[in-house]
């Protein structure tokens, strides 16, 4: 019986509010969530479900909320991840959520409930459904059936089409203070083998890498990602100064893979932004060589960067060649030192 606000409680409002239209019997068809990458906007989905499905919610006596009760048949076919009337349809290869998946949505949404009194379906994420597919979600969205709820989860900057977004019910988590961070992502890692646990200077660091978004930071501190960060991260120094050649940078970067590189420029690209408009870098490690550049750059070279990432990660759709792409955007960011150190 836990409760999900208790464990992460800067899903608080967006619970409570599910909550609050469950209890009065008026929860909406199509229910959009938006929130940072790695916030716990799947976590917020599955106790809806939960909440949703449970035949007899129980109520937590910490949070006085209503949660699944976790013993019962449907909470027993959540828990094993096979429950026949909870679908989740999220990206496939191509990084794009396909029409045929929708089509199977459409299907399932229409279908009568196989051992619950209604159906859920979360699509993960909302953001990457491509046109076609978020055509065929419009049907399903107009025409609600009385027996099924629509979760859809967006990553926060990343658009969905407003004919989508305006038939839903939109709420939005916000990423948590960093002590709250720091808190939940001591308590998974206290849950891990001894030997597999981060150190605390990891922990720190993958907090800083994530923004705070602590499912995020738990993936980098038991991952790869802060060593091949920071071998990029060197990289990338070494070819601003003129030291390397871009070949031998864009190769650290490609190690990343497509996904974690376009994310590491544009959280650069982002932090240039912000010291730009004289406020702080997230990227602590980065900020002295950003700064740098920020002091003799204008502001509009960074949103020049932000777009180029954009664009490489819409192309990323039709497979883009990532070194050919750490290539581009690494000397699109050289072109902002000063000419006299841009060796060729
Ligand atoms: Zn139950």
């Amino acid at each position: 019986m836990t409760d999900i606000a208790l464990e992460m409680p800067w899903l608080q409002n967006a619970w409570q509010d599910v909550q609050k239209r469950f209890a009065e019997d008026r929860l909406p068809h199509a229910l959009l969530l938006t929130g940072e990458c790695g916030v716990g906007k799947r976590a917020w989905a599955d106790a809806v479900v939960g909440l949703l499905l449970c035949a007899s919610p129980a109520v937590n006596t910490v949070s006085g909320k209503s949660v699944a009760c976790g013993e019962c048949r449907q909470c027993q076919l959540l828990a094993a991840s096979s429950h026949p009337d909870v679908r989740v349809y999220s990206p496939e290869k191509s990084r794009m959520i396909k029409i045929d998946q929708i089509r199977s949505l459409s299907a399932f949404a229409v279908s009568s409930p196989q051992v619950s009194a209604r159906k859920v379906a979360i699509i993960d994420r909302a953001d990457q459904l491509n046109i076609n597919s978020a055509n065929a979600l419009l049907k399903t969205l107009e025409e609600p059936v009385a027996d099924f709820v629509l979760l859809l989860l967006q990553e926060s900057g990343r658009p969905v089409l407003p004919t989508i977004r305006s038939r839903c019910q939109v709420l939005s988590i916000p990423l948590p203070s960093g002590d709250q961070a720091g808190q939940w992502l001591a308590s998974k890692v206290a849950e891990l083998e001894d030997d597999k646990q981060p150190t605390a200077e990891l922990m720190a660091k993958s907090l800083m890498l994530a923004g705070n978004a602590p499912r995020l930071a738990f993936q980098y501190a038991t991952g790869e990602f802060p060593g091949l960060r920071d071998e990029a991260f060197d990289k990338f120094r070494q070819f601003m100064k003129g030291q390397i050649t871009v070949s031998e940078a864009a190769k650290a970067f490609k190690a990343l893979g497509l996904e974690d590189m376009l994310w590491l420029f544009e959280g650069w690209a982002a932090d240039l932004a912000r010291l730009c408009a004289g406020g702080k870098a997230n990227d602590h490690e980065a900020e002295e060589m950003i700064g740098f550049l920020a002091g003799i750059n204008p502001a509009w070279r960074a949103h020049e960067l932000l777009d180029l990432v954009r664009e490489a990660r819409a192309a990323g759709v039709y497979n883009v060649n990532p070194e050919l792409e750490a290539s581009r955007l690494l000397i699109a960011w050289r072109g902002l030192m000063p000419s006299r150190r841009r060796a060729s």
